[in-house]
């Protein structure tokens, strides 16, 4: 993938327009979860270093028109004090406001604009909006990896008004989908979890035809089992997704790809944290109970065919993994994936939201090779889809 690096752009004094994603966790107008911010920090540094003049644009929440609730303007302690940096805030995202905010602005510093979405025009992707903020800037970076699966002004129509660049945070994420998927070093196994077959059908269309193995978990593996006319009780199933599943499995076989489904699971009658619960065999759950998670002589026979793998990617949990003791399976497995890695033997990418919520439950964000902070953008490339802020990027490469 050939983009403009920043690390090669000259942006001493120049006015740096930056698509960052700052819609970031909160509680009573307080940040709880400053990953977002933490993984911009490289590129601002960068900036500050180099006495650019760096001006953010960013989105917070779905605010339908001006909305005092959506307003940016409280993020800026927290970029502060992650950044140690000051951080100038403008009430507007273009116009009178933004201009003379930005001619205050000297080298180094550092602007906040308010929520793009304010302009019903940003999700339209309007020209004339994309205009009025590419007025701003000299130079526009996207390093917002996570808002690229929109076609929005500030993620895509600006990068074909500016000369355009990724930043070290958009690089990384797109480094780390390359490795496992785009050029990864083979054998490939893929695990997805999570609830439903239907919500996942595109990402596991596409990761049959690039991937040596498939492992399935959580609620569709069960849909996976009732295909195979497995008696699963009550479990969460989707028996209208039935087809789908043949048509999977046809996929996968003309790509020699492997799936795995489990053959023992964890059932309980009630779906709540610690209930009574039993380890059964797939072939035995019984009519009023439910498969919760998948049972340890699976996990078993998953780390055996993971550990002649060189690439694992992870999306989606192996069961109810909120609810002990159903977090066990992916506890165990993310912790064997985690050694691998450790060890050098292994390539591993993960992401997607309760994913990453399960691999900070096993304790494993940082042993990973590479987690990913972008939900929707995650899956969507995992999906074989074009995203359109990386298009326009490699397009803007492409024509300067
Ligand atoms: P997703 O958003 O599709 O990745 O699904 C994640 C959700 O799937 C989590 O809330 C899990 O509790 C749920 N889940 C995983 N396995 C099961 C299962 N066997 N039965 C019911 N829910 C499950």
């Amino acid at each position: 993938m050939q983009f403009q690096s920043l690390r090669t752009a000259s942006v001493t004094g120049k006015y740096i327009l930056m698509r960052v994603d700052l819609n970031v966790p909160t509680q009573d107008g307080r940040v709880t979860d400053t990953t977002r911010i933490d993984r911009l920090k490289p590129t601002i540094d960068f900036l500050v270093q180099q006495g650019a003049r760096t001006i953010l644009l960013s989105h917070f929440g779905r605010p339908k028109g001006i909305t005092p609730e959506f307003s940016q303007k409280f993020l800026t302690p927290a970029l502060e004090a992650q950044w140690r940096h000051p951080v100038s805030f403008s009430a507007d995202c273009i116009g009178d406001a933004a201009m003379s905010a930005r001619n205050a602005m000297k080298d180094g510093d550092i602007l906040l604009l308010e929520n793009v979405r304010f302009h019903a025009e940003e999700e339209k992707n309007d020209l004339g909006f994309a205009k009025q903020l590419a007025v701003l800037g000299d130079i526009y970076v996207n390093d917002a990896f996570s808002a690229a699966h929109r076609a929005h002004a500030s993620t895509e129509g600006l990068a074909h008004m500016l000369p355009a660049f990724a930043g070290f945070l958009m690089e990384e994420e797109l480094s780390a989908l390359n490795l496992a998927l785009g050029n990864p070093i083979r054998p490939v196994a893929a695990i997805v979890g999570g609830a439903k077959v239907s919500t996942k059908l595109d990402l596991l269309n596409n990761l049959v035809t690039k991937v040596d193995v498939l492992v399935l978990g959580g609620g569709m593996a069960n849909t996976f089992l009732h295909a195979h006319g497995v008696k699963i009780g009550k479990s969460l199933c989707e028996p209208d997704m039935v087809a789908q599943v043949h048509k999977i499995k046809e996929t996968a076989a003309q790509h020699n790809c492997k799936i795995i489904i489990p053959s023992d699971v964890v059932v309980a009658c009630e779906f709540k944290a610690n209930p009574q619960h039993s380890i059964c065999d797939v072939t035995s759950i019984p009519s009023d109970h439910m498969a919760l998670d998948i049972g340890p002589q699976t996990v078993e026979q998953i780390k055996t065919i993971l550990a002649t793998c060189k690439t694992i990617i992870w999306n989606g949990p192996l069961g109810a993994f909120e609810l002990p003791p159903f977090h066990t399976a992916t506890v165990s497995l993310a912790q064997f994936v985690a050694a691998q890695t450790q060890s050098g033997s292994v390539k591993s990418v993960a992401g997607g939201g309760d994913t990453v919520a399960a691999l900070e439950m096993a304790g494993v964000i940082e042993k990973m090779t590479y987690v990913s902070s972008a939900g929707g953008a995650f899956l969507e490339w995992m999906e074989g889809k074009t995203l359109p802020g990386v298009a326009a990027l490699l397009k803007n490469a492409k024509a300067a």
